[in-house]
């Protein structure tokens, strides 16, 4: 049976050393502050948004909550964002995505300045990533990078097979499975819809991570025995014996993965939680270089 990984734990954790952090800033002065900006009222993007503004002020950091209409246009968003780049209180800018279609948002993720880039989208920050240079790395691969670091699981010479190749998450987290790195030096392959024969290449991964948006489609005669699974996925599945209708689950079915793997990520309680710490991380990161 897979040992699963807790992400809650590992976030709390972490998330306590943050606070130590933090507690030594304000001594100096300083009080990190994040700006979180949302247009809309999507309920899964209020969701998020809320779990980042509550985390951050149970770190005792400065949230700015700005909440716009979806009407918002680009200018005035693209104002905003000037605004915030040079407001002194701010070291973090977030503005959830996706926006509303009539917003470019390459455009957007471009105009925050790179030194409050948090969610690691910029393309300087995704250069200097590649580049292997100090930067702030995408929330979500380096929870995982976290998440293999704390179960003492080292990708160094495995087969790591990643599953989509998104900017956020398949793209970051590949890259940084193969860079030159005590994270990393893993020989990877990225599968994605374009993959000829998909279980024949997750059968071969050591450590198998699961990040295409499709409910349990990596099934138990997909993983080797004894793989590390890490399961990124969150997906709504209607279920009616649900008082609100649905439940979360991953990519991978877990209780089939559970038979073959030797590490699992639950959904929820895997990587969610740390996407958001390493959010507060990078957000802990970039007031500490304003204090210098
Ligand atoms: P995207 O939809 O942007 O990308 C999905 C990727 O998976 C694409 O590259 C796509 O391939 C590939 N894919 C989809 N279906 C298949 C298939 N049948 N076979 C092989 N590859 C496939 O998703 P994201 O990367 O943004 O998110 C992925 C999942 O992770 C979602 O469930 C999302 O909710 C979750 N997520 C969770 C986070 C967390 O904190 N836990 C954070 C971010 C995301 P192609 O490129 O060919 O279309």
């Amino acid at each position: 049976m897979a040992t699963i990984i807790d992400g809650k734990a590992v976030a709390q954790d972490l998330r306590g050393k943050l606070a130590e952090r933090v507690k030594d800033m304000k001594a100096s002065g300083v009080v990190p502050g994040l700006a979180v900006v949302l247009l809309g009222d999507d309920p899964a993007s209020r969701s998020y948004v809320t779990a980042k503004e509550k985390s951050c002020e149970e770190l005792g950091m400065y949230s700015r909550d700005i909440r716009l209409p979806a009407e918002t246009s680009e200018e005035d968003l693209l104002k905003l964002i000037g605004e915030l780049n040079g407001d002194e209180a701010i070291d973090g800018i977030l503005v959830q995505l996706p926006l509303p279609s009539h917003i470019d948002e390459q455009k957007i993720i471009v105009a925050i300045d790179p030194s409050k880039d948090v969610d690691g989208f910029h393309p300087m920050s995704v250069g200097r990533m590649l580049l292997e240079q100090d930067t702030f790395l995408p929330c979500t691969p380096h929870g995982i990078l976290k998440l293999l670091e704390y179960s003492g699981i080292s990708a160094r010479g495995k087969k790591v097979v990643v599953v989509g190749r998104s900017n956020i998450v398949g793209k970051p987290i590949s890259n940084l499975m193969f860079q030159k790195q005590s994270w990393g030096n893993a020989t990877v392959t990225v599968c994605h819809t374009g993959t000829a024969d998909l279980k024949k290449e997750t059968l071969e991964a050591d450590i198998l991570i699961a990040a295409a948006g499709r409910p349990e489609m990596i099934t138990g005669d997909m993983i080797k025995k004894g793989a590390v699974v890490i399961d990124v996925g969150v997906n709504r599945v209607e279920d009616s014996s649900k008082k609100r209708g649905y439940r979360l689950c991953g990519d991978v079915a877990f209780d089939q993965a559970c038979e073959s793997a030797s590490f699992i990520t639950p959904v929820p309680g895997g990587v969610g939680p740390m996407t958001i710490t390493m959010l507060l991380f990078n957000t802990v990161k970039s007031a500490e270089a304003r204090l210098g």
